[in-house]
């Protein structure tokens, strides 16, 4: 039985279809290679380069985590599953860009985890939208792993004293890191980048007494090494739309 009340195109299904199980394989194998369980990573499809019926293909195929940058995006990707999914609650959303915060209190309730914090003046509006509404929300803070000017995310100190502040609130709470491997790092790179992250991540456990489960690190062309380095969550795209009619 279909998940929407809507036909979706056979020929994008069938692709998207096979891409979604030959992402899982190469999850898991590379989950086996660190010795590691391959339910231990959850994978967001990441649907910012398709339209709302070509993503309905990706949740078709089993695919029920889907990660989006732009707030106004979702909001029209969430519009349309709630027409015409049969369960759109099934659809676990993630804002894996950057939150203005003019647009905060209309994405809030759609979100299953926050990727993207990445200013103390985002989280405490954050919170303080929260706290107005006593709604939690799940959080990563997004961190600068290349020390980059250009790149998106908080440098490790910013991140810090944000984290420092946000022991006490009760609306966000932080859950872990996100981060991105530099543009032109070569595997080795990479994985050592992510290695950083981790680090950073136990660190602060350790340090602020805080539990940091999540790493939501991997995109489609280095996955594998954030698995290595202990990702539970990947952020894949591309990947998943190879071969597909265009649909954006
Ligand atoms: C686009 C995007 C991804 C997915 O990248 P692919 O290379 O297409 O897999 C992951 N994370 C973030 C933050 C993105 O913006």
């Amino acid at each position: 039985m279909s998940l929407f009340q809507i036909e979706l195109d056979r020929n994008n299904a069938a692709v998207i279809r096979d891409n979604w199980l030959s992402l899982q394989a190469d999850v898991a194998d590379a989950a086996e290679a660190a010795g590691r369980r391959a339910d231990e990573i959850r994978i967001v499809g990441v649907t910012k380069y398709v339209d709302a019926p070509t993503a309905a293909c990706l949740v078709e195929a089993g695919c029920l985590n889907l990660g989006e940058s732009r707030p106004q995006v979702l909001w029209d990707k969430t519009a349309w599953m709630q027409r015409y999914a049969v369960d759109p609650k099934a659809v676990r959303w993630h804002l894996i860009g950057h939150l203005q915060r003019n647009k905060l209190r209309r994405t809030i309730p759609w979100l299953d985890l926050m990727h993207s914090v990445d200013s103390l003046r985002l989280a405490s509006t954050l919170e303080a939208s929260l706290d107005e509404t006593t709604d939690t929300l799940q959080a990563l803070l997004e961190i600068n792993l290349t020390g980059d000017e250009a790149k998106t995310g908080l440098l490790p100190n910013a991140g810090r004293q944000i984290l420092e502040q946000a022991r006490r609130w009760k609306g966000l709470q932080f859950v872990g890191l996100m981060g991105m491997a530099g543009l032109n790092a070569s595997p080795e790179e990479c994985r050592q980048q992510f290695a950083g992250l981790r680090q950073i991540r136990d660190t602060w456990q350790s340090e602020l007494g805080m539990d940091l489960p999540e790493l939501s690190m991997g995109m489609s062309s280095d996955f594998p090494a954030a698995i290595a380095e202990g990702a539970t969550i990947v952020r894949v795209g591309s990947r998943l739309f190879e071969g597909i009619t265009k649909a954006t």
